[in-house]
C-alpha cells in the first residue's frame, strides 16, 4: 500500500484511493478542514487495501478518523460511496448525498439481486441485445450470482443536499452544484473561497466528482433504476448538457475532479465536452438513416476500439450509452420509434445529409 497525498493548501487534500482492478485507478477522495473538523468528499470503493489507504490519507493530512465530521458524496457510485459506511461507523460523521441519488441507494437495498439481473436481462433484451450476449446474465440469475454486484447494501445517507445550497460547514463557504446526468443526483461542490495561488484566472475551486475529467468522457447512460416505469422519458444526456453548461458559467479557478488529476481552464473542457457530444449526435443522425435497435446502433458507433475487441460488460455500458443519445435525439424531435414488433427500433427524422 502507498498513500498518496497531495496538499493542495488551503486546508484542502486529495488521497488516490485504489480501485480494485480498474482502469481508471483510483478515486480522488478530497478532505475538507473546517473548524469543526475535517470533512470528506467521496470515500472510496469497499476494499481491505482501499479502506487501508484511505484511514493513513487521513492521518498523512494531519488527522484521526475519529476527528470527521461529516462527509458529503458526489453521487451514489460504488467508487464514490462505497466506503461510507464504514467511516460513519469508525468516526460518527454524518454522510450527505443529493435526495434523487439517496433514492437510487434506497430502491437498490430494497431490491432483490434477482431482481436487478430481471431487470437488465429485460432491459437488453428490449434494446436489440443477441441471445449470446443475454445467455450469460441467465445463467447469473439461474445461479444466484446477482449478490455478488456492488453497491447492493451500499449506505443510506443522514442529510439531504440541497441544489445551490450553502453548506453547514463552520469557517468554510462550500455550495452545492445539482449537476444531474452522469446519476440524477451527481452534485459538484464549489469552494468559493480565494485561491490560495491567487493567480489563476476565475473564482474558487470546483470539486467535480466524475461529472468533468480532465481526460475523460464521463458515462452517460440511461438512469439505472429497476423501478423506472416503461412511460418515464428521463433524458440523462439533456441533463448532462445542461448541467456542463452550469459549471461553464460557474468559471472555477481551478478542478478538483474524482479521478485522474486536478486542472484549469474548466470553460475550455466544458467547450470540449460540448463539442464532443454535439459531434455524436450528429454522427448519430446519420447512422440512424436506416432503422436501427439501440444494440445495432450501438455496434455502429464509433468507440475507443472495434466493437469486437470491446469486452462484455463494457458492451452492456456501451448499449447503456447509445440508448442515452438515443433518448436525446427523441426528445429533439431528430429520431423516432419505428413501428413493428420486436425489439425498438429508431429512424432519423429529417433528411439526412
Ligand atoms: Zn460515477
Ligand atoms: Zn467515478
Amino acid at each position: 500500500m502507498t498513500t498518496q497525498v497531495t496538499d493542495h493548501r488551503g486546508g484542502v487534500w486529495s488521497i488516490a484511493v485504489p480501485i480494485p482492478d480498474n482502469p481508471l485507478g483510483h478515486t480522488l477522495v478530497h478532505l475538507l478542514e473546517t473548524d469543526r473538523g475535517p470533512v470528506l468528499i467521496d470515500t472510496g470503493w469497499d476494499d481491505p487495501d482501499s479502506w487501508d489507504t484511505l484511514v493513513a490519507g487521513v492521518t498523512a493530512c494531519g488527522f484521526a478518523l475519529a476527528d470527521l465530521h461529516g462527509v458529503l458524496i458526489t453521487h451514489h457510485h460504488p467508487d464514490h460511496h462505497g466506503l461510507s459506511a464504514k467511516v460513519r461507523e469508525a468516526s460518527g460523521a454524518w454522510l450527505a448525498m443529493h435526495a434523487a441519488d439517496t433514492s437510487v441507494v434506497r430502491r437498490t437495498r430494497e431490491a432483490t439481486p434477482d431482481q436487478w439481473l430481471d431487470h437488465l436481462i429485460a432491459k437488453l433484451a428490449a434494446a436489440g441485445a443477441p441471445d449470446d450476449h443475454l445467455a450469460p446474465l441467465r445463467t447469473a440469475r439461474a445461479g444466484g450470482g446477482g449478490r455478488r454486484m456492488p453497491g447492493l447494501r451500499a449506505a443510506l445517507p443522514d442529510r439531504e443536499i440541497g441544489p445551490g445550497e450553502l453548506l453547514d460547514l463552520p469557517g468554510r463557504r462550500l455550495r452545492a452544484i445539482w449537476t444531474p446526468g452522469h446519476t440524477p443526483g451527481h452534485v459538484c461542490l464549489h469552494l468559493e473561497e480565494e485561491h490560495p495561488a491567487r493567480q489563476n484566472r476565475g473564482f474558487g475551486r470546483l470539486f467535480s466528482g466524475d461529472h468533468l475529467l480532465p481526460g475523460i468522457t464521463p458515462h452517460i447512460g440511461l438512469y439505472e433504476d429497476p423501478a423506472e416505469s416503461a412511460g418515464e422519458v428521463a433524458d440523462p444526456l439533456g441533463d448532462y448538457l445542461d448541467s456542463l453548461e452550469r459549471i461553464g458559467r460557474l468559471a472555477p479557478a481551478e478542478v478538483l475532479p474524482a479521478h485522474q488529476h486536478a486542472f484549469t481552464d474548466a470553460g475550455g473542457r466544458v467547450r470540449a465536452l460540448l463539442a464532443h457530444h454535439e459531434e455524436r449526435l450528429a454522427q448519430l443522425r446519420t447512422l440512424l438513416s436506416e432503422p436501427r435497435t439501440a444494440w445495432q446502433l450501438a455496434r455502429a458507433m464509433e468507440w475507443n476500439r472495434p466493437w469486437e475487441q470491446i469486452p462484455y460488460g463494457s458492451r452492456t455500458i456501451a448499449v447503456s450509452e447509445a440508448e442515452a443519445h438515443l433518448r436525446r435525439l427523441v426528445k429533439l424531435g431528430h429520431a423516432e420509434s419505428v413501428p413493428g414488433s420486436g425489439p425498438v427500433r429508431y429512424q432519423a427524422v429529417d433528411g439526412v445529409r
